[in-house]
């Protein structure tokens, strides 16, 4: 029996590979990581994701971040239908722009001013310009594991699809493009100190993942990235906080809401979206006011601010916004995880099971030692991770594709999926 997706998922991918490279628009999503062939989705709704050849998966990825509120939810399609027949792309500045700005510059204290674009990628790969034009400097420190989009620069000891690819760097990117990138293993204060006291003055930026989330799901260590913002106050370089994946996910401020920890940048993407291609960076005036027409920082983009998109992303924000909504996300992410840690101590399990509200991963790690950086995370078991993964794919539960990925669990995840969960659990750590 072949692994993955049914026989027309199978007619398709061959399909794609022939017009495309690796049959797919983004490394991860070709399974190579857990074997098999990918599985071709024709529809998504609420916690289910729906395939080719008609069968049902309970949906862990939630398109890697955006469906926070279940996919297609009605408020977020209503508002995509309704900007859609006032027309699709104005290439104007639009009233919708200027909503979600102000929405945004609300929920996040320290973002004051703030810049929408078409990915995360974008949104990275801007605030570092941003921060060298801002600074004068050209070093930028970022941490092995951390994933910020595919630009050049950042594509140095990065998570993601480049981990479980094992190319950390990737072919094309110049050594000049990346000279000025440091590298340092994160939830460690003391490399990071010993870089400022030789380095100090030469660096633009510290960009991280406040909570790393493409090498599995790290949590950084109490007191450490308080040591990141001191370190870059005393040395006059500026904090960056990527939470293209963190942002409107944990709370209405994100990752720096719950730890404390103000940046001076901050970059989004997926659920400010609402599962349109949407990225954002924004942060104190002062520096986001070094940005074209107001400054020297050119930045730009044709789609950007697309009114299907910012309706999108309004409508999304705004239920976020209402009740008591992270709350719930927390409640459910914490009786998955009492199922988890049941399910996985039945069996003899005592692999580490890290979860911050609605993100979890389990790490196949059989000693149970607790994961703090990038190192650690290497040392899981990717084989009986990916037998885990097809367990609970054959029995119709979807988990991304990949040890080095963050689950995510939305608010329409309820006891039936949770029922549904548990047995194809149960199946698959016997089998894994
Ligand atoms: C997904 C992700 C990105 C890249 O965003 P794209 O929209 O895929 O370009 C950047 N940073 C983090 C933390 C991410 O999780």
């Amino acid at each position: 029996m072949s692994l993955g997706g049914g026989k027309k998922s199978g007619r398709l991918f061959e399909r794609a590979k022939k017009v495309t490279p690796g049959g797919v628009h983004s490394p991860v999503r070709a399974f190579r990581a857990v074997g098999g062939t990918p599985v071709f989705m024709v529809s998504a709704k609420g916690a289910y994701l729906r395939d080719a050849d008609g069968k049902n998966y309970v949906d862990y990825v939630g398109s890697w971040g955006p469906a926070i509120l279940g996919h297609a939810h009605p408020a977020v399609t209503k508002a995509v239908q309704k900007a859609a027949e006032k027309g699709l792309s104005f290439g104007t500045p639009h009233e919708g722009e200027v909503e979600l700005s102000r929405l945004i510059c609300r929920m996040v204290p320290s973002v004051e001013k703030v810049r929408f674009c078409n990915s995360g990628t974008e949104a990275t790969m801007s605030c570092l310009r941003l921060a060298r034009g801002f600074t004068g400097r050209n070093g930028m420190v970022k941490f092995s594991g951390c994933y910020h989009g595919h630009s050049d620069a950042l594509l140095v000891a990065a998570g993601s699809g480049a981990l479980t690819l094992g190319k950390p760097d990737s072919a094309g990117v110049t050594p000049g493009a990346v000279e000025d990138t440091h590298v340092l293993p994160f939830n460690n204060p003391g490399a990071a100190e010993r870089l400022f006291a030789q380095r100090g003055a030469e660096i633009a930026a510290v960009l991280l993942e406040p909570i790393p989330a493409n090498a599995g799901l790290i949590l950084p260590v109490p007191g450490y990235l308080e040591k990141l913002r001191e370190l870059t106050t005393k040395h006059g370089s500026l904090l960056i906080f990527d939470e293209v994946m963190t942002g409107f996910r944990l709370a209405p401020g994100g990752a720096q809401q719950i730890l404390g920890v103000r940046p001076d940048l901050s970059a989004f993407g997926k659920v400010i979206g609402g599962g349109l291609p949407v990225g954002a960076f924004g942060g104190r005036a002062e520096v986001m006011d070094h940005l074209a027409p107001d400054g020297p920082v050119y930045q730009a983009g044709t789609l950007s601010g697309n009114p299907m998109a910012m309706a999108a992303g309004l409508a999304q924000l705004k239920k976020l916004g209402e009740g008591n909504i992270y709350r719930e996300l927390d409640r459910a992410g914490a009786v998955l995880e009492k199922m988890f840690r049941e399910e996985l101590g039945s069996a003899g399990w005592k692999d580490p099971f890290v979860r911050i509200g609605s993100m979890f991963c389990l790490f196949c790690r059989a000693d149970g030692v607790p994961v703090r950086n990038l190192e650690a995370a290497r040392l899981c078991d990717t084989g009986r991770y990916a037998r885990l993964f097809h367990g609970l794919l054959g029995k119709g539960v979807y988990f991304p594709p990949s040890q080095f990925e963050t689950c995510f669990v939305s608010a329409v995840h309820g006891q039936r999926e949770l029922e549904i969960t548990r047995k194809a659990l149960r199946v698959a750590v016997r089998q894994a």
